[in-house]
């Protein structure tokens, strides 16, 4: 069976918390070994750190996002620097940059002050840090370039930057991971910009509960109770056999992403690459092993 490593989601999410379980075991059924779910403030970092001691499969990353910047209390750093001398396991993220609709709401300064922090802490610390970057790529590739290169590597989460910058972010220790975002791009731009990443450098993730991918439904799994599906395929979480033509754009852009949907990432970015999807399973599941073998990483142990 094919092996899928997710790099990238939110298990800790208040919206799915309570299925997390089921969410992960219907993921293991499906090919997937690893989940490395990233924090995003304070107040949720207990949340993944309890959730990697429950679950061997599950990679634990703390970091401030930059939509919790504001809310950020005085302490977060040291607090969060006692985290990680508390888990040896864990990797950085989610930390990063945004100036989309959201992010342009949160003082951009400070946004830039607490990636530095956390990135240099990621340096210093030698483990992966997860980036999230939204219309904000010229000033992370600065800023990038002023405290790297990154030996233990960064992870450029669902990745919608140009193909230009590929190599530039490449050379300073970037990998690419791409999700059901990457659906939102037009296919030329998308394929341009997948055919620079380096075979060494792409790694797969769901970014669940966000992000589902743009697939026909019937391919999708659901999760259970979703209140913003439609109630003909609310009962319906596992994909069905029958094959109707409607794609999920038809859905509330609330819809839940099910972790089991990497499947779908695989199959869209295998075919823009050209490749099979045994082929890219391989490549990315190798690539995020190596990234994910840090010195305390429960990857050492698998
Ligand atoms: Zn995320």
């Amino acid at each position: 069976m094919i092996k899928l490593f997710d790099a990238h989601c939110h298990l800790q999410d208040s919206r799915i918390l309570s299925k997390t379980p089921q969410l992960i075991k219907a993921a293991q059924d499906n090919g997937v070994v690893c989940f490395a779910v990233n924090g995003v403030s304070e107040k949720d970092w207990h949340l993944v750190k309890e959730m990697s001691e429950n679950h061997p499969s599950v990679i634990p990353c703390f970091g401030l996002h930059p939509w919790f910047v504001a809310q950020r209390s005085p302490s977060w750093f040291k607090t969060l620097k006692e985290y990680f001398d508390a888990t040896p396991s864990a990797a950085v993220g989610e930390i990063g940059v945004d100036k989309g609709s959201h992010g342009r709401q949160i003082d951009f300064s400070e946004q830039v002050q607490v990636l530095r922090q956390q990135l240099e802490l990621a340096k210093e610390l030698n483990k992966p840090a997860s980036v999230h970057c939204v219309r904000a790529f010229g000033d992370l590739l600065e800023l990038m370039k002023s405290i790297g290169p990154f030996p233990a590597g960064v992870i450029l989460h669902s990745y919608l930057g140009s193909a230009e910058m590929v190599p530039e972010f490449s050379k300073l220790g970037a990998y690419f991971s791409f999700s059901g975002f990457l659906m939102s791009l037009k296919v030329n731009k998308a394929k341009k910009m997948l055919k620079m990443v380096s075979s060494d450098r792409i790694l797969l993730e769901t970014d669940a509960p966000d992000a589902l991918p743009n697939s026909n439904i019937d391919s999708l799994f659901f999760i259970e109770g979703d209140a913003s599906l439609p109630e003909h395929i609310r009962g319906n979480s596992t994909p069905s056999t029958s094959s109707s033509s409607t794609d999920a754009s038809m859905l509330p852009k609330e819809t839940l992403n099910h972790p089991a949907n990497i499947r779908n990432v695989l199959d869209y970015v295998a075919s823009l690459l050209e490749i099979s999807k045994e082929e890219l399973a391989e490549q990315s599941y190798q690539n995020a092993v190596r990234l994910f073998s840090y010195e305390g990483s429960k990857v050492l142990q698998m």
